[in-house]
């Protein structure tokens, strides 16, 4: 299985995109999901509104 369903959104924190992809090759401790921007290469940041809503 390579496939990872997340439910926290991904958002770039320097273009705003949601648009990302996975590669195990970019995971580190300040990347932990792996996650990297398809247009500017930037770490994606986890946007945790949803997570809070209540
Ligand atoms: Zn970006």
């Amino acid at each position: 299985m390579k496939v990872c369903i997340i439910n926290f959104k991904l958002q770039c924190p320097s273009c705003f995109s949601s648009q990302y992809r996975f590669s195990q090759l970019d995971i580190t401790s300040k990347n932990p999901h792996g996650a990297k921007c398809i247009f500017c290469k930037s770490i994606m940041q986890v946007s945790a509104k949803r997570l809070t809503a209540a």
